[in-house]
């Protein structure tokens, strides 16, 4: 029974062992992908493998708030229509595609690639909080807007992030947890209530 493969037939193996690494691609999706690509033209699948190439050479880090770019530093530090006296704390960089998005913020960032979780191993050297810190010293920041997420993770490195930036005198605050759009009252659960009511504002 122990045949050895093909040599195409590990090629089709390996790629679909590479997809079913990535987010969200199980194996199913994986052999499907693998399918479609080995069928699409070649000129398709160059342009997707030169694609991830690269990103993975091109890419690095803003060296002023650790956003992905290709630049350094990144287009939102760069640009003279941010407002500079702001910075909003963020786990990954896509959460900053996220706040963009919403059109309703102006100042600048800092992505800590990661959060604080003791069960996991993960301390406050592991993520990027010296680099936050740092930043600040020049006194042009005035207040830090703390939207890591609201799971237990992200409220233990609000916590920590809080105690540290309080003693520097700078206004410290967190997003707002409430309801999400269009929730009715009597599904939310307890948390998100007790949340909501808590980040009460004036109407
Ligand atoms: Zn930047």
């Amino acid at each position: 029974m122990n045949q050895e493969p093909t040599p195409a037939a590990n090629a089709i193996d390996r790629l679909i062992g590479e997809l079913n690494k990535l987010p969200g691609i199980g194996p199913k999706s994986a052999q499907r992908l693998a399918f479609y690509l080995l069928r699409a033209p070649r000129e398709q699948t160059g342009l997707l493998a030169d694609a991830i190439l690269t990103v993975k050479q091109q890419i690095t880090l803003c060296s002023t708030c650790c956003n992905v770019t290709d630049t350094d530093p990144c287009p939102i530090c760069r640009s003279d229509r941010r407002d500079r006296s702001m910075v909003c704390v963020v786990e990954q960089p896509q959460d900053i595609l996220a706040i963009e998005h919403t059109g309703s913020y102006h100042g600048l960032y800092h992505v800590l690639h990661g959060a604080i979780s003791p069960i996991e191993g993960v301390s406050a050297s592991d993520v990027r909080i010296k680099e936050l810190t740092d930043r600040l010293q020049d006194g042009t920041v005035h207040e830090i807007i703390l939207a890591t997420n609201t799971n237990l993770e992200g409220e233990q490195t609000a916590l920590y992030l809080n105690q540290i930036l309080l003693p520097l005198g700078i206004r410290v605050t967190r997003l707002a947890r409430g309801l999400p759009f269009g929730t009715e009252l009597e599904y939310a659960d307890d948390n998100t209530l007790t949340r909501a009511l808590e980040g009460r504002q004036e109407l």
